[in-house]
């Protein structure tokens, strides 16, 4: 097949090893902005809304680091995404580490100039407060969206230590802000011990679909994402993954990590379920490589970030 030189590829292992190169997500291009882009990479290094160990502020450097292994092609799907999509690093959005408000604001105007170019955010996390100001710069572009939503946790306390805005309580703020369409969002993987026995049934009375990991344990989720795709319709979603929906097992390299949880083919399955989708924004969030010596859950997170950007509307069909 012919390629389009306009559309950048990533830097392959026949022209660079894999251990060189540039430090970008799949050794794509850096770029300044997101002008001209059809989706783009986008890093969040922020922890400090973090309830329990600390660190993710490093995920968007070493998911990029794992990266380097990626192949421009899924060979399961078939999707070519940098085919048909203008696809680059704009590199890491530069928060304030000593100002949670004041950081918050920050991510906002950056999502704002992204979205300003037309152009879908992949984001490399980061804790998962930054889901709140990504789902507010969306919201401005194209009002309550729906949402699928891969965690351990519901992250809907209403706060945690008195304070709003923290990695626990993001998807509360945004419900009370109508930046979620509730009967269009779906939480999979919730478990593990609760401040009260009721917890995960707010999320319900906001009319969330909320799959336990118990109901997803021993089978497939496609199915289940068959069903998602039913209920999300064709209005615009965001695709919010914390990677310790994943089992431990599979992802110790998180800052409140839970048993019992999914397994990496039940992530891939959740992800190309989402294939149809409006996706207007996806995240992987809460890795934090130092609980990794192996480096396997920025290795899992960089190849689910790929399989996100393979079902983006726009990459042709298999
Ligand atoms: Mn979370
Ligand atoms: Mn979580």
């Amino acid at each position: 097949m012919t390629r389009d030189p306009s559309r950048p590829q990533p830097l392959g292992g026949n022209d660079m090893p894999r251990f060189g190169g540039p430090a970008t997500m799949m050794r794509l291009p850096a770029r300044e902005s997101a002008a001209g882009l059809d989706a783009c990479f986008v890093g969040v290094p922020f922890d400090i809304g973090t309830s329990n160990r600390p660190g993710a502020r490093y995920g968007p450097r070493e998911i990029r680091s794992e990266s380097a292994l990626l192949r421009p092609y899924n060979m399961a799907t078939r999707a070519a995404p940098f085919d048909s999509l203008i696809v680059a690093d704009v590199g890491d959005v530069p928060i304030n580490t000593f100002n949670l408000a004041d950081s918050i604001g920050i991510i906002e105007r950056a999502y704002d100039e992204i979205l300003g170019h037309d152009c879908v955010p992949l984001t490399l996390g980061g804790d998962h407060t930054i889901a709140l100001p990504i789902l507010r710069a969306l919201a401005r572009k194209h009002g309550p969206v729906g949402m699928v939503h891969v965690d351990a946790h519901a992250d809907i306390n209403e706060s945690m230590f008195g304070e709003p805005i923290t990695h626990g309580t993001p998807f509360r703020r945004a419900v009370e802000e109508g930046l979620l369409d509730g009967p269009r969002v779906a939480q999979i993987g919730l478990r593990g011990t609760g401040y009260h026995a009721d917890d995960f049934d707010w999320p319900r009375k906001q009319g969330f679909r909320v799959v336990p990991a118990e109901e997803c344990w021993h089978r497939s989720l496609v199915p289940l994402m068959d069903e998602v795709r039913e209920t999300l319709g064709t209005g615009p979603v965001y695709l919010s993954f914390d990677i310790d929906g994943i089992d431990p097992a599979f992802a110790g390299g998180t800052g409140t990590p839970e048993i019992g949880g999914l397994t990496t083919i039940q992530a891939l399955e959740i992800i190309r379920g989402c294939h149809g989708l409006d996706l207007v924004g996806a995240d992987l969030v809460e890795v934090a490589p130092a609980y990794d010596t192996s480096g396997n859950t920025a290795l899992l997170a960089a190849n689910l970030l790929f399989e996100m950007l393979c079902v983006l509307p726009g990459v042709a069909e298999p």
